[in-house]
């Protein structure tokens, strides 16, 4: 047998094993994506769009560009059928992207290819042994792969979550989903409805000729993907009639069981995205987060893979990103609730949605489901302490720059806004950027507001931020070993 080493592996390329292998390749790490997928190609429709705060981070890697370039900007956020406008965000992206998950994958695959990352497809990961030193990885033709770290990003039903024994507690489905595209003999009456079991949707698809559908019923243990009768048999429970329905294709199904991996870390393995949390489509949340945890691990990973920094350094993946999930989860069955139609629900949302329209609910709400109003708990202090950088127009030696691009290559920067800069970090030198700038606009964040300026940030390579001066280097050097590893000998 054949034993390949490589830094890290990661189980899985969708939108979060794609984004790992970047952000891991940006760091100079050696890392293979091992995906079961002949291509990149789905089998059935999934995500539509992207939040803000995605935009951003993919802003962040300088490659924003090319999912704007095909996507549609748009206002997407919405809770429980409340439409949450963040047109007056002060961000640059104030808006979400319309854009099919097949096409979010294509790009980010192509983006990974241009890194150089190797992704094994058409075989599986089968299994794993973890010791001391690394993780024995099999693959589903014999092959075996050797590395210091494996990342589980293989999906809801994840072979590695289950492999390394990390319970998924949560709640068990209420109502099943059916997604289709069918030819119809007759015309359906077009648009959303709302019954006592949730959503049910047919829309016109690009050509003119096809529906789409999305039919919620009431869970009764139905399992695999659906076949066309049954399909056929929903639409007559909703419609009375099945509307000549045939030919379908594209037909899969989901529920809203909603779970939790209870620890993002056994050892040397770890889990991302839909490995470590599932829940219910609505909101168009899923595919936002695990892109998100992969911008939080990569970075943590490679410096720990590199023993630029200690072990301990991968809990605060799990301390970070576990809250930021468990929130989506609570949020998504609620509105999963509010899905359903009756006088009672209907009530309960009318009420919701008087709120949601007033300015400070809108906000929290829209900064939440757009997942602009994360902190991170790093201690007490100056409210950017936590919270993503904000995008600033800021002035170099070099000229005008924006801080995203500042973040390109997924490195972190100490930015000194002092005048004059006196700012003296020689002993990370090696591994935190200094950069001088002038920035005399406003600090403002969504839902905090304005901020007292600052006059020093250190911004983590995730774009959140780790320290925050004022006008002294108090905490400075705590935080440069906390988060980059102990100084080196001058
Ligand atoms: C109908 C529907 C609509 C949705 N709409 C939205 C939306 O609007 N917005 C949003 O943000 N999210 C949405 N989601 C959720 C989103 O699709 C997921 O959250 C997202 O795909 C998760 O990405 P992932 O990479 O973590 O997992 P996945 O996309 O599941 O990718 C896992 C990958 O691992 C591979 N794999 C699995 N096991 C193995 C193995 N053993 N070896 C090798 N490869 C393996 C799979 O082939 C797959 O490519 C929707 C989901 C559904 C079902």
């Amino acid at each position: 047998m054949t034993t390949t080493e490589h830094a890290v592996v990661i189980a899985g390329g969708g939108p979060t094993g794609l984004m790992l292998g970047a952000e891991l390749a940006l760091a100079d790490v050696d890392v293979a994506v091992v995906e079961r997928r002949p291509t990149q190609e789905l089998d059935g429709s999934r995500a539509r769009g992207l939040h803000a705060r995605t935009i951003e981070v993919l802003d962040q890697r300088g490659v924003a560009d090319r999912f704007l370039a095909e996507g549609q900007a748009v206002q997407v956020q919405s809770f429980a059928r409340t439409p949450l406008d963040i047109s007056d965000f002060p961000i640059r992206h104030n808006y979400g992207l319309a854009l099919a998950q097949n096409d979010f994958e294509r790009i980010l695959a192509t983006w990974v290819g241009e890194l150089g990352v190797p992704i094994v497809r058409e075989r599986e990961v089968t299994g794993f042994a973890q010791d001391e030193t690394g993780v024995d990885v099999a693959l589903s033709d014999g092959r075996s792969l050797r590395a210091a770290f494996v990342v589980g990003c293989d999906g809801g039903r994840s072979l590695i979550r289950k492999v390394a024994g990390i319970e998924f507690p949560g709640w068990d489905p209420s109502v099943s989903s059916m997604i289709a595209e069918v030819d119809v003999t007759e015309e359906p009456p077009w648009g959303i409805r709302y019954d006592d079991n949730g959503t049910q949707a047919i829309g016109k698809l690009d050509d003119g000729q096809r529906a789409g559908m999305v039919l919620t019923e009431r869970y009764a243990g139905q399992t695999g993907e659906p076949t066309l009768s049954e399909l056929r048999r929903a639409l007559v429970a909703v419609w009375g009639t099945d509307f000549g329905a045939h030919n379908p294709t594209r037909l899969s199904r989901f529920t809203d069981m909603t779970r939790q991996a209870a620890s993002y870390r056994e050892g040397r393995v770890l889990l991302a995205g839909d490995a470590a949390h599932v829940h219910y489509p609505v909101g168009g949340q899923g595919l936002n987060i695990g892109v998100q945890d992969a911008v939080n691990l990569g970075w943590k990973l490679a410096q720990v893979g590199k023993g630029a920094t200690p072990e301990s350094l991968l809990n605060t993946y799990q301390s970070e990103r576990h809250p930021v999930a468990a929130r989506v989860l609570q949020t998504t069955m609620a509105q999963t609730a509010l899905t359903r139609s009756d006088p009672r629900i209907d009530a309960v949302r009318d009420i919701l949605s008087e709120l949601l329209v007033l300015d400070e609910p809108r906000k929290q709400m829209a900064a939440m489901v757009s997942g602009l109003d994360i902190r991170y708990d790093l201690g007490e202090g100056h409210p950017l302490l936590g919270r993503r950088m904000p995008d600033l127009d800021i002035v170099t030696a070099d000229g005008p720059v924006r801080v995203f691009t500042l973040l390109h290559e997924a490195r972190p920067v100490l930015l000194d806004l002092g005048a004059p800069s006196t700012l003296d970090i020689a002993p990370w030198a090696d591994r935190v950027p200094l950069v001088s700038a002038e920035y005399d606009g406003a600090w403002e964040l969504p839902v905090v507001g304005a901020v007292p300026a600052p006059t020093a940030v250190l911004v983590r390579p995730d774009g959140h931020v780790a320290w925050v001066g004022d006008d002294t280097q108090a905490g400075l050097a705590d935080a440069l070993t906390a988060w980059f590893g102990p100084p080196s000998a001058r």
